[in-house]
């Protein structure tokens, strides 16, 4: 399951210096894969990926420590009324979410994607958004 992590050294979600993703590793033995960060020294969100048995167990630890979770479901929503099955999604994606099926349908493979948007930029239809 995929969560994003959000620190903030300001306010409610300020974890301080601690290095909280080396720490929770260490402490539940649960590897956590890092698959997108943006941090800067104010703030920052890093997009993880753990087992799905896990991660109950991750988030509760990560908000124990100040670090705001959310679990991300469905990354990318496409609107099916929108989609003209063109194929410039398919291009830009780095995590090859997208694909088509025999009939040369867009299929969509959520689980993949590590939120950077370019499919959204891409889209010539505004067919597709991230989960909020
Ligand atoms: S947001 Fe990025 S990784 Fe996710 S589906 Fe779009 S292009 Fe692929
Ligand atoms: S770029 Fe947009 S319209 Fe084209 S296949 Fe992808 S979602 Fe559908």
């Amino acid at each position: 399951m995929k969560l994003l992590l959000t620190f903030s050294r300001k306010g409610e979600h300020d974890p301080g210096r601690e290095p909280v993703i080396a720490r929770v590793v260490k402490e539940t033995g649960v590897l956590i894969n890092v698959e997108k960060a943006n941090i800067d020294s104010m703030a920052g969100e890093v997009l993880v990926d753990v087992p799905d048995g896990d991660a109950d167990l991750i988030q509760r630890r990560f908000e124990e420590m100040g670090v705001s979770v959310r679990a991300v479901v469905d990354a990318i929503i496409r609107d099916e009324e929108e989609c003209v099955d063109c194929g410039a999604c398919i291009s830009v994606c780095p995590q090859e979410v997208f694909s088509f099926d025999p009939e040369w349908r867009l299929c969509v493979n959520a689980e993949r994607c590590v939120l950077c948007g370019r499919c959204i930029q891409a889209c010539p239809h505004g067919a597709l958004s991230q989960q909020e």
